[in-house]
């Protein structure tokens, strides 16, 4: 199942790069060594020195995650850059042959250093900086997450500190020296993808997956522009702050080399938050221009000095060094344009389209999603959690899409079905409780331990078996009260188990972390069930008093799932199991509950209108001939059918879809991948249309319960059928 990440318009970052690629064009022109040498170097050795991280921090920005780790991605990323660095080296040979470079003593040792880490041109070493560093942050961020992953590139930095603008201080002590002696003959600088990038790498990762703000929309317009200020501020302070640090270095002569200060890391950081407060158009050939820009700004140096030798003109193209800067950077960007213009017109290959909007797909509501969950904790008492039920891929929602956006908005508690889907969960970077509530076969108690998930103990013989495995498991109990379906029994009628819970909880390999019951008839409001509901809460209240008796700390407790909570929302415990509230919905049409809780809708399900077909008046459509027009009929043809999890039961009129503001009524049987619909009074129905099965079109509104009615189920079941062929979009 493919799922589609929102296109961002990140505008300033976009524009932001063309001005990092000038900023380095300063660097190796020196604009105003002509006029103040203080003044170059604050501008060249301090200012543009935020130029690289900027970009290393885009890069990590759209790379590094600590959901979602698609190794495809970093791999595209690796060999992207190692294209490009590549072609970079091929590039510049003639400028190397011209340099002498070939000519030098112990070529093939310096060949090598200078593609792993200087690169074979002064500005190339950005291109093996940025593999390296990338694939450092993406390890350490999938085997630390952020926390020790930023502490363990931030003593990174501070080695390279010591061996870049803070050289002088320790060179003449001793062990440091040998140290950074040792460095330096493996690599010229320490401003390599070791010591340097991947601090920014992570850094563009943490903003990434944490300040994801225009997604922020409960915010408060106020609070965002206070935000906004004080992003603004901090970054000013910071940059001034550099300023002071690379002048006092520079003044006492400590610096072996600028590119690394301490105050760059929150300057950068600051300057990408601003950044990111743009958004709005996108600009990708912006993208492409200053890489070109900065990969051939040396060659335009070159061409510059050639071409004042030619004319004559060293003294105003060269010597002035703010006409060169500008002769530079004029070059480098007009260049930089055609080859962009010329790529875009020729060399392209046709874009990538998103092909998940086809043919049928599911759109996921997330803001519905965060509403849903903020509702559903102001109904809970104070001190209980959310613990979100993910199974059957989150009720056909997607599983991992909805887990890591509940996790982002702080839900820490999960629930899933099975083992394998917990591990899933993990795999996408989720990490806290996860609760399996199914049975796992006692031999993978192993894994249990390793993705740490908590193991639901189905009853006594369970809880032996998977204790002997020797291995040690969180688990939560299960305590039956009237399901009858998992659970230790301890129904009001049998006093006998008691015992067998207790031994639980002296078991050697179990940590337990909770224990539960389910109800069976919470949804229903009707007297005889409300009685046996609150029999079965008794009943669990009474284990719970039993085991405290017996000198048990009671751990976790919990009973409620959705309707639990609507119709019992006085009980306190420490969870709330909640599935199908979360998505917006409740199992039927207008069920009854205590509370009435403002729930939106998270999923939609949309289709396209592949043909439109006219029948004649006594003509059938499809299998069975079950539909036989009694007028001259316009029929649309739909690409949705059962295998999609459409149910078949809603042929013949027992079901209909929202076209083009209209009501059609599906006519004929519903196939395995196609149905038909009827459009006859529904103006202007074309090809390439939208349907929509579930959700609103033209202030009409199909909502799942009533389509689940319809079909002789409830809405759990239909979303959770919802096939694996779907594409899903997340609005
Ligand atoms: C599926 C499930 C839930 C969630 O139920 P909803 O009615 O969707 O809220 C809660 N508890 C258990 C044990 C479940 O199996």
């Amino acid at each position: 199942m493919r799922v589609e990440k929102k296109v961002e318009s990140y505008t300033g970052i976009d524009v932001f790069r063309l001005v990092a690629a000038v900023l380095i064009i300063t660097i190796h022109t020196s604009p105003l060594v002509g006029l103040s040498e203080t003044g170059d170097f604050i501008l060249t050795r301090i200012v543009a020195r935020v130029a690289v991280p900027f970009f290393f921090v885009t890069s990590g920005f759209f790379l590094i995650s600590r959901y979602h780790y698609q190794t495809a991605k970093l791999c595209a990323f690796v060999k992207k850059t190692l294209l490009i660095y590549g072609a970079a080296i091929v590039l510049y040979i003639p400028v190397n042959l011209y340099n002498g470079y070939f000519k030098m003593e112990y070529l093939l040792p310096n060949l090598i250093k200078d593609i792993v880490f200087d690169g074979t041109l002064y500005h190339l070493w950005y291109l093996p900086a940025s593999v390296i560093g990338g694939v450092i942050a993406w390890g350490l961020v999938k085997k630390l997450d952020y926390r020790k992953a930023f502490a363990v590139a931030a003593v990174l930095y501070l080695v390279g500190l010591f061996g870049d603008s803070y050289y002088g201080v320790i060179k003449n002590v001793p062990i440091f020296s040998g140290f950074y002696a040792l460095i330096f003959q493996v690599s010229d600088y320490t401003r390599n993808g070791i010591f340097f990038a991947p601090v920014f790498f992570i850094m563009g990762g943490f903003i990434a997956d944490y300040s994801d703000r225009g997604e922020n929309k409960s915010e408060i317009v106020c609070d965002q522009s206070v935000r906004k200020k004080s992003e603004s501020k901090c970054f000013g302070l910071s940059m001034a702050l550099m300023l002071v640090e690379g002048l006092v270095l520079h003044h006492f002569q400590v610096q072996r080399h600028d590119s690394m200060y301490v105050f760059l890391l929150p300057c950068v950081y600051f300057l990408f938050l601003v950044l990111l407060q743009f958004r709005g158009k996108r600009y990708v050939w912006l993208r492409d221009l200053s890489l070109v820009v900065y990969l051939i700004h040396p060659m335009m140096i070159v061409v510059i000095r050639m071409f004042a030798k030619v004319l004559h003109l060293q003294g105003l193209l060269v010597d002035n060094s703010v006409v060169h800067f500008l002769a530079v950077t004029v070059a480098s960007v007009v260049f930089g344009a055609a080859a962009v213009a010329l790529w875009g017109r020729f060399g392209r290959r046709r874009k990538k389209r998103h092909t998940d909007m086809d043919r049928a797909y599911i759109e996921i509501n997330l803001e519905n999603l965060a509403h849903n969950v903020a509702v559903l904790k102001a109904a809970m008492p104070s001190r209980c959690e959310l613990m979100a039920v993910v199974k059957a891929e989150a009720y056909g929602h997607g599983m991992c899409e909805i887990a890591v956006h509940l996790d982002k908005i702080g839900v820490r508690a999960f629930a899933v079905a099975t083992i394998d889907e917990g591990i899933r969960l993990r795999r996408c970077g989720i990490r806290g409780e996860i609760l399996i509530l199914g049975y796992t076969v006692p031999e993978r108690a192993w894994e249990l331990r390793k993705y740490d998930l908590a193991q639901t103990l189905i009853d006594y013989a369970y809880a032996c078996r998977l204790n002997e495995q020797g291995c040690r498991v969180k688990v939560h109990v299960k305590v039956d009260t009237g399901m009858h379906r998992l659970g230790f029994d301890a129904g009001h009628h049998s006093n006998t188990h008691i015992k067998e819970i207790l031994d639980v909880f002296a078991m050697e390999h179990f940590d337990v972390k909770g224990i539960y019951t389910h109800l069976c008839v919470a949804d229903s409001l009707e007297e005889e069930d409300v009685l046996f509901t609150r029999q079965q809460i008794a009943d669990f209240y009474g284990v719970l008093k039993r085991l405290k008796k017996e000198g048990i700390r009671i751990p976790k407790i919990h009973i409620q799932s959705s309707y639990g909570l609507l119709n019992y929302p006085e009980l306190k415990c420490s969870y709330v199991r909640a599935g199908i509230a979360l998505y917006g919905v409740l199992s039927t049409p207008d069920a009854q509950t205590k509370l009435q809780l403002d729930l939106r809708p998270v999923l939609s399900l949309k289709t396209k209108v592949v043909l439109i077909r006219f029948v004649p008046q006594g003509e059938s459509v499809g299998y069975g001939r079950t539909f036989v027009a009694d007028r001259d009929s316009v029929i649309a043809i739909l690409s949705i059918g059962y295998a999609d999890g459409f149910p078949r039961s809603l042929s013949n009129r027992a079901g209909y879809v929202l076209i083009n503001g209209g009501c059609a009524p599906i006519v004929g049987r519903i196939c395995m991948d196609q149905l038909a619909v009827d459009v006859t009074d529904i103006a202007d129905v074309e090809a390439g249309m939208t349907a929509t099965l579930i959700g609103y079109d033209g202030g009409k509104e199909i909502a799942a319960p009533v389509v689940a009615d319809d079909a002789g189920s409830i809405t759990n079941e239909l979303f959770s059928r919802m096939g694996s062929r779907l594409g899903r979009i997340v609005k």
